[in-house]
């Protein structure tokens, strides 16, 4: 009932815009104008932290974690807005597509949230994005349905680590779902291009992690898309 309440609550009341907290002012997916404006102009671009940790895959982020894109994201997870997924899915959909040909299925394998982030962030937030992307890339063409064959256990805070202990940590802190080891033929299901998908990417620690355990259980990652870099590097600017 507190979802269906803020829903609500979101059409009814006047809120602050999720991007640069602008009050009293038309929210469109409870965004401004101005905010609506820079999220839409984001052009997805190939991103990699510096340097990249061993085994960090090809990856485009949407933009960097900055302006309307933080405040967005910040407000979906942490406000529990969640009208917010639509357009954010609906960017994250623009950076698997400059990945995924779309001629092949494409399975978008969201970064797995912990349970104790699940209760404190208002649920799983990247299974949800990456719903509302995979609908995006449907409606335009793509085969495209989400995987979750990770999950996440609870790992150390990782800001005291050197980069080795922090590769280490996010590695032992995903799991390979036990069904999905066991039954084979679920693995065969697994074929067409894999993106990996995440909110931020900062060190590259857990993408490198996902990508691991995933091409451990035989799953071979194509590449990742991110809403937002922290480093971003445009280092190929052709997407
Ligand atoms: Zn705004």
């Amino acid at each position: 009932m507190t979802d269906l309440f803020g829903e609500l609550a979101d059409l009814v009341l006047p809120s602050a815009c999720a991007g640069c907290g602008a009050e009293r002012t038309r929210l469109r997916h409870g965004a401004c104008p101005a905010c609506v404006t820079e999220l839409e102009g984001l052009r997805p671009a190939w991103s990699s932290p510096s340097p990249p940790p061993p085994g960090f895959p090809p990856c485009v982020a949407v933009g960097p974690y900055a302006g309307a894109l933080r405040g967005a994201l910040l407000a979906y997870k942490e406000k529990g807005r969640h009208r917010l997924a639509g357009p954010l899915g609906a960017l994250l959909a623009g950076a698997v597509a400059a990945i995924a040909p779309r001629d092949r299925p494409v399975l978008i394998v969201p970064v797995p949230s912990t349970r104790a982030a699940r209760r404190e962030r208002y649920g799983d937030h990247m299974s949800r994005l990456s719903a509302h992307a995979v609908q995006r890339l449907r409606a335009a063409g793509w085969a495209a349905r989400v995987e979750q064959p990770l999950r996440a256990l609870p790992k150390p805070d990782s800001t005291s680590l050197d980069a080795a202990a922090r590769s280490t940590a996010a590695v032992n802190s995903l799991r390979i779902k036990p069904a999905r080891i066991s039954n084979p033929r679920r693995g065969a299901a697994m074929r067409g291009t894999l993106v990996v998908a995440d909110d931020i990417v900062t060190t590259g620690a857990t993408l490198a992690a996902a990508v691991r355990r995933l091409e451990e259980a035989d799953m071979q990652v194509t590449g990742a898309a991110v809403l937002a870099a922290t480093q971003l590097r445009r280092n190929c600017p052709g997407i």
